[in-house]
């Protein structure tokens, strides 16, 4: 008989149109709320809500060539972030940053197509100096005035 291994838990996500889609397996890095002024603007909204993971985790199956790039070189950490994002209905995928995280990507949160039993919740929390006063997460968070030096091994 053969051996049944627990698969390690997939996530499914897609950008808004469903033009791509990906999948990423295995657990994230970190789990992080970002105030960036550049998060901000780039999403429109209060921030990013991310996971960090492993290059190798991220499978993108469909839609590669909607896929766009935005070289983000004005962040106020100094390292550029590439912000890439569906190049037909605008919605934020994925961000590397190679300087501070060689080999990792940041998927955001929002594309995930989450199922049960599966959830997100941040684990530490960027660029507070930013954030609404109005805005509390009430989580057990590690709080980060900008960004940590290097996102690796926190
Ligand atoms: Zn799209
Ligand atoms: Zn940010």
């Amino acid at each position: 008989m053969a051996e049944i291994t627990p698969q390690p838990p997939t996530i499914n996500g897609s950008c808004l149109c469903g033009t791509i889609k990906y999948h990423i397996t295995g657990s994230p890095a970190l789990k992080i709320l970002c105030y960036c002024q550049n998060c901000r603007k780039s999403t429109g909204s209060l921030g990013m809500a991310n996971s960090i993971y492993h290059r190798s985790n991220l499978t993108i199956s469909q839609g590669h060539d909607t896929l766009r790039t935005y070289k983000d070189s004005a962040t106020d950490s100094g390292s550029p972030v590439d912000r890439s994002f569906c190049g037909n209905c605008g919605s934020n995928l994925f961000c590397e940053n190679k300087e501070k995280g060689p080999g990792l990507v940041i998927v955001t949160s929002g594309t995930m197509d989450l199922e049960d039993g599966q959830s997100w919740q941040p684990v530490m929390e960027f660029y507070c100096k930013d954030k609404k006063t109005w805005l509390e997460t009430n989580l057990e968070t590690k709080k980060f005035e900008t960004v940590p030096a290097a996102l690796e091994n926190l």
